[in-house]
């Protein structure tokens, strides 16, 4: 018989998890929806925000999104390049659950989407910017304008955009000023006096190729030699080839050409007003004579001509990345200025993955390694994330929609991949939380990167270049640059084999065609492989 005095441990139980249920869902029931500005640019690279760290340039508006909320520092993505991100942001899924394992697979619109569920609970949802998935974007948005052209990559000057109204739009001026000016346009018509919660995806072309800053931007760093990264000499002696063997090298083409000037063949230039192109070349031309100049005397073989392609490279990459962070600050500033919505919006700032800026004599992304792997993330939510709030644990791109659904007090789609790291961004323990990301690229093409998929864990990182049945393995902790691939070292035995046996779990955890890696691989329906140069 149980003694007077002694609760039942079931009853108290059940009294605390009730209790915490119900104070969560009251949370949610009496809060206003947050709103949510999700910006994103493409190809930004960890190390050129400051936040992050490298000290190499300042951009203080990212960084103030960071300071006044939280800084992701081990913030990944699931397959380096545009669409297959993008997909994942999205839907909440891997790319061989989304469709979308390749720039060239079809996208379908129809499943589970973030905005269409944010949607669906009584969002009012907006995409402005880029989009580049293979087929429009629905009335999942409530309205939409997407940059064309270029491969659904956009223009930089005078862009083209086409609206979920059916307009097709030749605008003037620099795509991520004309991007910013629509957003705040959206804004104060959207926004301002409507008590309807509202979710707006800004989306930059920059820092993609063909870098083209605005002028503004033309003359900063002119004259300084921007550090270089400490692997740009790698060279890839402890790797299988294919590093070596990529087409992703700084260097590889080192300048844009005089020839490329031509206005009646480069499709960049040819959209460039007589006014535009004259003060393009007024600043370009200087650049490419010297390089002319510099490879008649002999002076840009080897090493040289790949410490002068870094300097042009990088000069531009910062460049437009100051266009970025300025446009970013009008967004904040808008959001100073409208205190009250302010108060209850979500800003987040990410890019679609980070880039190798110079890293492993890199210019590209594409690679499990760190910089293909990485992706910026950092995300202000006024009174729920601490000011100054740091996050070290993994999450990856396929958590961002449960995690903004989360926010928004709605119940996660089952079928999302993802998960919410709300609760650790506001700083709770979760001893639960992921130990690792699984990772998989699928993109072979002219690149010459071949498929791979890997897991990194904390302190380890296992990719399997599967196509030739080779592996690589990294000690992050030891070698955090990843230049000392220790598979097949003794001294590493057990934790290969141990990592192989979790790379495995984590393809059977998320659901990976056996087709899709084991080899001999098989193609892939739905994803044109481009032929190999
Ligand atoms: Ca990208």
């Amino acid at each position: 018989m149980m003694k007077k005095n002694k609760i039942n441990p079931c009853i108290l139980i059940f009294t605390l998890v009730f209790t915490v249920m119900n104070s969560y869902g009251q949370e949610v029931k009496n809060d206003k929806k947050p709103n949510i500005i999700f910006i994103m640019s493409d190809d930004h690279a960890n190390r050129t925000i400051s936040a992050y760290g490298s000290g190499l340039n300042q951009t203080p508006n990212i960084d103030r999104i960071a300071n006044e909320g939280a800084i992701f520092i081990n913030s990944y993505n699931s397959n380096s390049i545009c669409g297959p991100s993008r997909a994942s942001i999205l839907t909440g899924k891997h790319g061989h659950k989304n469709g979308v394992i390749g720039n060239g697979a079809a996208w379908n619109r129809n499943q589970t989407l973030l905005p269409r569920v944010l949607q669906q609970n009584g969002y009012k949802t907006a995409l402005i910017g880029k989009w580049h998935l293979n087929s429009n974007p629905g009335d999942e948005f409530d309205y939409w304008k997407v940059l064309m052209g270029a491969g659904k990559q956009g223009f930089y000057y005078n862009p083209f955009f086409i609206t979920s109204k059916g307009e097709e739009l030749t605008e003037q001026g620099y795509s991520t000023d004309i991007v910013t000016n629509d957003a705040l346009k959206w804004l104060d018509k959207n926004a301002k006096g409507n008590e309807q919660p509202f979710t707006l995806f800004v989306q930059y072309k920059a820092t993609h190729v063909p870098r083209m800053p605005h002028f503004r931007y033309l003359d900063r760093y002119k004259n300084d030699t921007i550090p270089e990264p400490a692997t740009l000499f790698d060279d890839y002696s402890t790797r299988e080839r294919y590093a070596k063997e990529a087409n992703m090298k700084v260097g590889y083409r080192p300048l844009p050409l005089l020839e490329d000037h031509d206005p009646s063949t480069n499709i960049y230039y040819k959209r460039m007003t007589k006014d535009q192109l004259e003060k393009w070349h007024s600043y370009k031309d200087p650049i490419n004579k010297e390089y002319f100049k510099l490879k008649k005397e002999g002076k840009l073989k080897g090493d040289a001509l790949k410490k002068f392609a870094y300097q042009q490279f990088i000069k531009d990459y910062l460049r437009c990345v100051d266009g970025i962070d300025d446009n970013v600050g009008r967004i904040l500033t808008w959001l100073d200025e409208n205190e009250q919505i302010k108060e209850n919006t979500i800003i987040i700032y990410a890019s679609d993955q980070s880039y190798f800026t110079g890293e492993h004599g890199f210019a590209e992304k594409r690679f499990m390694y760190e910089e293909g792997l990485k992706m910026p993330f950092v995300m202000r939510y006024p009174n729920k994330i601490k000011p100054g709030t740091r996050v070290e644990q993994m999450i990856q791109n396929i958590d961002h929609a449960p995690t903004l659904i989360n926010a928004a007090g709605i119940k996660i789609p089952k079928d999302m991949q993802g998960e919410s790291f709300l609760q650790i961004a506001k700083g709770e323990q979760d001893n639960t939380w992921r130990k690792s990301v699984y990772y998989h690229y699928y993109d072979h093409g002219r690149h010459n990167v071949p498929r791979h998929d890997g897991i990194r864990s904390e302190r380890y990182k296992l990719i399997h270049f599967y196509t030739d049945d080779k592996y690589e393995f990294y000690d992050l902790k030891l070698d955090p640059n990843e230049i000392d691939n220790l598979y097949g070292n003794d001294r590493y035995k057990n934790i290969i084999a141990k990592m192989t046996k979790e790379l495995h779990q984590l393809r059977i955890t998320y659901e990976v065609p056996e087709k899709y890696f084991k080899p001999p691989y098989a193609e892939v329906k739905g994803f044109k492989k481009k032929s190999k140069k």
